[in-house]
């Protein structure tokens, strides 16, 4: 058994072979007891008051932006923007810079691999500034040709929206190089980091991101909490996504001045529980270590594709190799559709996605309309593929198959 997996209550109390950890991952007890000993110890509404209990909360909110500069190695705590999830921080960037820093006659380039996150604002950057969206389109492994770079990202190229690894094809995108390229334009690139965050070392200064959005959740932090990182001098020139309480310098009648970084950003009551739970799930993946993390994911790939390799009926997207997938396997059965999958799946306790993944024009590129989807993370273990591998064997014979 993995020795990782009792540190996790939901396994002890629902037994269950999860491996949709990329739809949200499971939070380990110590994330549960953080979010509530901030409920318990901490409870005032942070920032604003002067009395002991609000300063505590103040200090755990600050402390977990601190947490989150050192995991991603931002510059300084006032470069990290707490938000609700990985869409609220992509939209965040796309209306606060997109509509106010890419013009019309401007190109935006993204790719057709896109959760609709990283999709949907841009389209709607681009519809409201008559910037033009170029799609960028994989080979059948996920990469992108030397020929489709060249010919699409031009000199207009003002902004590149990309995924640092695929929720379908787990393939790791060339952040770094395409930033090169970007800049060397004058533009920017905008980093999903919604699937790679929780499982690989991501230094924004090494990739030289201008922007980079993820979630908490799926790095075992409590639902509610995603982060925006943004370069400061970005940020300073940007004006804020929504307005109100907290994000304010001095409010008059006829206008209004803005707080300093990243309050700005920041408008409303803040989720600091779900910011000191973060911490305590950056804390908990620290201890298990990122080299750790990829020794599993890939090992128990590796036995899912050797399995899957010996069933001609079944297709893996993406690339052929296991050690390309971030420990995401998107697949198909001939004949079975992807819900029936998961549902014969889910009768015998093994958890997994099936559908679009909220990738509809990937699913439409790839020429499928829904894949069933097993995403692995650090407490996953051979006896989970075990059982995940026996229960997909039988699924042809239950639909009527004499294989
Ligand atoms: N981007 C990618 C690559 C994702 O996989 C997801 C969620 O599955 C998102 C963005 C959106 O994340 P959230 O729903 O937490 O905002």
């Amino acid at each position: 058994m993995n020795q990782y997996k009792k540190d996790f209550p939901v396994f002890e109390n629902k037994p269950c072979v999860y491996l949709d950890s990329a739809a949200t991952a499971q939070r380990p007890g110590s994330v549960i007891e953080a979010e509530k000993y901030f409920y318990e110890n901490m409870n005032a509404n942070p920032l604003r008051g002067l009395y002991e209990l609000s300063m505590a909360a103040t200090d755990a909110y600050a402390e977990a932006r601190t947490c989150v500069k050192d995991l991603i190695n931002a510059s300084e705590d006032a470069e990290v923007i707490f938000t609700r999830n990985t869409t609220e921080s992509l939209n965040l960037a796309a209306y606060s810079y997109g509509l106010n820093f890419v013009h019309e006659g401007d190109e935006i380039v993204t790719t057709v691999m896109e959760h609709h996150s990283n999709m949907l604002p841009w389209q709607m950057v681009a519809e409201r500034t008559g910037a033009k969206l170029i799609y960028l389109e994989p080979e059948a492994d996920g990469s992108f040709s030397k020929e489709e770079l060249d010919s699409k990202i031009t000199d207009r190229c003002r902004l590149i929206a990309i995924a640092q690894v695929s929720n379908v094809l787990g393939c790791v995108n060339p952040v770094k190089e395409l930033a090169k390229r970007v800049h060397k334009n004058g533009g920017i690139i905008v980093v999903d980091g919604a699937q790679s965050v929780p499982h690989m070392k991501v230094d924004v200064r090494d990739l030289d991101a201008d922007f980079l959005a993820f979630s908490g959740h799926k790095l075992m932090a409590p639902f509610g909490i995603g982060v925006l990182y943004g370069k400061r001098e970005l940020l300073e020139k940007m004006p804020p996504f929504l307005t109100g309480g907290e994000m304010i310098e001095y409010v008059r009648l006829d206008g209004a001045t803005w707080a300093e970084l990243p309050h700005k950003f920041e408008a409303g009551t803040v989720n600091p529980a779900g910011a000191y739970g973060l911490k305590a799930a950056i804390e908990y993946l620290q201890g298990v270590g990122f080299d750790h993390i990829r020794e599993t994911e890939d090992s128990l790939t590796k036995k899912i594709f050797g399995e899957f390799s010996k069933l001609p009926y079944i297709h893996i997207y993406g690339s052929p190799d296991p050690l390309q997938h971030t420990g995401i396997v998107s697949f198909t059965i001939d004949g079975v559709h992807p819900h029936d999958i998961a549902s014969i799946l889910d009768a015998d306790k093994v958890d997994i996605r099936a559908g679009h993944h909220c990738a509809q024009p990937l699913m439409d590129y790839l020429r499928v309309g829904n894949t069933a989807r097993a995403s692995l993370y650090l407490y996953n273990d051979e006896e989970d593929v075990d059982s995940f591998l026996a229960s997909i064997k039988k699924i042809r014979k239950i639909m009527g198959f004499q294989d």
